[in-house]
């Protein structure tokens, strides 16, 4: 019972950070204040109601509409919400209360972060990686979570392995696709996932980017020439390796023998 409290109180701080993501989403590349809390509709700018602001369930509440002005709230703002309290859960299921947990979840709040800033505006933040890799950095002198040689050469790794890429790719297929946004995040998630699970965590980037594309394609979804960010792909490879990483490289070698 008492764990059970536990867990939902963890989820409905997961689900209100993802509710501040939001707003940080919405608001950094506007280069609006994020300290500012109260929420306007971004289509009528009337401030929500504060009965309207909780999270999932307002969205649920006014069937997806504007209270004000009745304009369509995007989905992205309660599955953003539902997403960060799951995974919050996840991690705390996985490590508890510990360094581990606090340093994972400084990691994974900053993949939600730029996914949804990368899928909106095709950008990916200095502000919120450098967030990100100075507060790991804390926790991490704190807590001890990485060895910081391993730190290191993860982030070593993945700049070289990501640049290296896009040279490839940019031989290969005549234009950019890879920007310098994804090496830096690829160099920041090394430092947190170390050297040996990055260089497994971005082939496998590349491996979900590859059939997120051609199920996309078939669904004609995305014209060929069309470019599509790679953070969130990154993200979601990036997550699932922190989480299932050894599980994934043992089924990845098990393709080969
Ligand atoms: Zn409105």
């Amino acid at each position: 019972m008492v764990l059970l409290f536990t867990y939902g109180l963890i989820f409905a701080f997961g689900v209100a950070m993802g509710s501040f993501f939001n707003v940080v989403a919405h608001r950094l590349p506007r280069q609006k204040s994020i300290v500012k809390l109260s929420s306007h509709c971004p289509h009528c700018e009337m401030p929500i109601p504060w009965k309207y602001k909780i999270p999932i369930i307002s969205y649920l509440v006014l069937k997806g509409r504007c209270s004000n002005c009745g304009h369509p709230i995007s989905w992205h703002y309660p599955v953003v919400e539902l997403v960060s309290g799951l995974l919050t859960v996840i991690l705390f299921h996985r490590f508890g209360w510990s360094g581990e947990f606090l340093f994972y979840l400084i990691f994974t709040y900053g993949l939600i972060v730029i996914t949804v800033i990368d899928l909106q505006e095709m950008i990916i933040p200095n502000s919120v990686l450098l967030v990100m890799l100075g507060m790991g950095v804390v926790v991490n002198v704190i807590f001890g979570v990485q060895n910081w040689q391993n730190a290191l050469v993860g982030m070593g790794v993945a700049t070289i392995g990501l640049l290296g890429i896009g040279v490839l790719g940019k031989i290969l297929f005549g234009r950019e696709a890879l920007g310098m946004g994804d090496v830096k995040l690829g160099s920041v998630a090394g430092f947190f996932l170390g050297g040996h699970m990055i260089i497994y965590a971005i082939f496998f980037s590349f491996f979900v980017a590859f059939f997120a594309i051609v199920f996309m394609l078939v669904l004609s979804r995305l014209q060929r020439r069309d470019s599509i960010p790679f953070g969130p792909f990154m993200a979601i490879a990036m997550v699932s390796f922190l989480l299932w990483g050894n599980s994934l490289i043992q089924w990845y070698w098990g393709l080969f023998s």
